[in-house]
């Protein structure tokens, strides 16, 4: 390198770059903040359906707290880190009745319906120690009973408090949400009145 480039072009060209990251600081200083400040600061519903939490079930529209997971076993099978449990339930054992009018019917060669076992699953769980949060189980769910949840707040101090019951989680989803209904719409009738 010659001393002209070396003391005269390499300290303007060093310079240039200094000024170039200011502009850059200097323009973002001046925005407006985008980051919540927390525990001083509560983060809003925008934020909070943007972040992806654990995986969590879905409920069904008439009955929140029924997931509608029908234990097809995709998203067991397909989770690379193995992370889902699923149990299914089984067909409910036919009383004494129906099991003579089941025998009736099979000696008359008629067609006997046996009782079927209900879709939605007997015991479901995920273990969020293990989750890479991949999505897998979510693009793939023929029903679409799973999503990330936007549970931002929620703490664990062990391992096995990680282990999360799909089905009580829901079912507590289904509660909270109905509790609160009749308060949000008395909101919704003051700010209505008020308006
Ligand atoms: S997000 Fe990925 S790793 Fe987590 S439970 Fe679903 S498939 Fe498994
Ligand atoms: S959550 Fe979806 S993919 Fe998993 S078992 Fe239920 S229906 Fe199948």
């Amino acid at each position: 390198m010659s001393t002209f480039r070396k003391h005269v072009i390499q300290p303007i060209l060093d310079c240039w770059s200094l000024l170039v990251g200011l502009k850059i600081t200097g323009k973002y200083f001046c925005k407006p903040q985008v980051t919540v400040h927390y525990p001083r600061q509560v983060i809003d519903d925008e934020n909070l359906s943007t972040y992806g939490g654990h995986v969590e079930l879905i409920g069904k529209p008439k009955d929140p707290a029924m997931p509608k997971c029908i234990s097809c076993m995709m998203c067991v099978t397909n989770c690379p880190s193995k992370c889902l449990k699923l149990v299914k339930q089984k067909a409910p054992k036919p009383t004494p009745e129906e099991e003579a009018a089941m025998k009736a019917a099979e000696e008359a060669g008629e067609k006997v319906v046996k009782p079927k076992a209900p879709k939605n699953p007997a015991k479901f769980t995920y273990d969020y120690t293990l989750c890479s949060l991949c999505g897998t189980c979510i693009d793939n769910c023929p029903v679409k009973s799973l999503k990330f949840s936007n549970n931002i707040y929620w703490v664990a101090s062990s391992r096995e408090e990680m282990n999360i019951d799909l089905i009580a989680r829901l079912k507590e989803q289904a509660t909270q949400v109905s509790a609160s209904a009749p308060k949000a719409k008395a909101q919704k009738a003051e700010a209505e009145k008020e308006a």
